[in-house]
């Protein structure tokens, strides 16, 4: 069993290092909103740089969308959102404490009482008002999911891709829940983004794609460097599926919390394009460009949490070891993923030329890595520093380097270093991060 790192540790790590921060927090914070800091951005960047490559670039049956957050509410209505999207609440009648009843059981669980209101339903869905007037012809919602925006451009992108059946829609974007209990840390929160892909096969091909689906994504997990010991899925017992899907399988994470979802891969036969046909009047069917049959194809929907994933990613990769009687803090993030790929760090901040060649190098290394250049400590403080953000390499100059013309490179996940010519560093460095996995 891997050992399982205590979120305080990554918390502490995330907001001493600039990863994660907790928003408006100079006014106290807000419950359960964040803000990624210089280091996290990188990170979630490269994340969602890493999926869109995976499930669109690579593939020739996929076509990308960045929706808009804000929709006609008649959106809400054909996928079901206004009616049932709600989390039925219970009140303590003796503490007063709100909570969801399928959390509680039988028993408050902050005063032991078993005396409870009935349950009533409350929408998660954030609503607002367009326009200047807060009337009921304005009410809007803030998007709980992504999806719908995909649905209601099928027959766009239909129209002008040409694309034939199988082929899916990708996007990446920020998503509302206006969640009762939300926390551990980024894991469950208010405003969230979302990784999707609307898959479309013809219904007597949809059993097969799922599988293939929940087979490709607990992939890239695997691929991107999380433990394989840390990741599992579970399949959906019948009475947690929603009526109309098909079946549903998550990949979970065995976060420090205990197990969570990362992303959920569902079936979803052919409602939503069915119900989007109904509430809006438009044919949503496809027609067979051979046979010309019409049918409502069924969807297959891997969908995944960003920041989530960020933080299985960042639980991963955190190690604690010792290094001649102290501890080295490192996060052995995939190269790809890493926020800083390579630090130049001079070995002496007082002579001039170690600088000067040392901000040269970083000022070519940027063009095509991602690089930073630090001389406010001793190297050995210098090395931990990049360690603990992950930081795939550092290069070392110093009063050698001057003569020799070379330079000193440090594998983070090894400390080994090697001597590289300053001309062929450029090279030496991209091809390392050249290929994929
Ligand atoms: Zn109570």
């Amino acid at each position: 069993m891997a050992l399982i790192v205590d979120m305080d540790k990554i918390v502490s790590l995330c907001k001493r290092r600039g990863f994660i921060f907790q928003s408006s927090e100079i006014y106290g914070g807000l419950g359960s909103a964040w803000d990624y800091g210089p280091l996290g951005v990188e990170l979630k960047r490269n994340l969602k740089q890493a999926w869109w490559k995976s499930v669109v670039h690579e593939r020739d049956d996929m076509l990308g969308l960045d929706a808009s957050i804000l929709m006609h509410p008649n959106t809400w209505k054909a996928s079901g959102h206004t009616e049932n999207f709600s989390d039925v609440l219970v009140d303590c009648k003796k503490c007063k404490k709100r909570f969801r009843q399928d959390h509680v059981g039988k028993t408050c669980p902050e005063c032991g009482s078993k005396d409870f209101t009935e349950g009533r339903p409350f929408n998660l869905m954030l609503k607002t008002y367009l326009g200047a007037v807060e009337d009921e012809s304005s009410i809007t919602y803030l998007r709980p999911e992504t999806a719908q925006g995909i649905f209601v451009n099928f027959q766009n992108c239909v129209d002008t891709s040409r694309k034939r059946l199988p082929f899916g829609i990708a996007q990446v974007g920020k998503s509302f829940r206006n969640e009762v209990t939300p926390g551990n840390f980024t894991f469950r929160t208010r405003e969230f983004e979302q990784m999707e892909v609307e898959y479309f096969t013809r219904p007597d091909q949809a059993e097969q794609s799922h599988q293939k689906w929940i087979e490709d994504r607990f992939d890239w997990y695997l691929n991107l460097g999380l433990k394989k010991e840390n990741l599992r899925r579970r399949v959906h017992a019948d009475d947690e599926l929603a009526h109309y899907a098909k079946g549903c399988t998550d990949i979970e994470y065995h976060f420090p919390f205990g197990w969570s979802e990362l992303e959920g891969i569902a079936n979803r036969a052919d409602y939503d394009l069915q119900q989007h046909s109904k509430v809006s009047g438009k044919d949503l069917r496809y027609q067979d460009p051979v046979s010309q049959e019409k049918f409502f194809p069924y969807v297959i929907e891997p969908s995944g949490g960003v920041d989530r994933a960020a933080l299985a990613f960042l639980v991963d990769a955190y190690h604690e070891e010792d290094v001649e009687g102290s501890t080295r803090v490192v996060l052995r993030l995939h190269k790809n993923l890493v926020p800083t790929q390579v630090a130049v760090l001079p070995l002496l901040k007082k002579n001039h030329e170690i600088v000067a060649l040392a901000k040269n190098l970083r000022r070519d290394l940027q063009k095509s890595l991602t690089c930073v250049y630090d001389d406010t400590a001793a190297i050995g403080k210098l090395y931990r520093r990049q360690d603990e953000v992950g930081t795939f390499f550092c290069v070392t100059v110093d009063v050698q380097s001057l003569e020799d013309k070379q330079v000193t490179v440090r594998s983070r996940d090894t400390m080994k270093q090697e001597r590289v010519s300053v001309d062929r560093l450029k090279d030496y460095l991209t091809e390392k991060f050249s290929n994929d996995f």
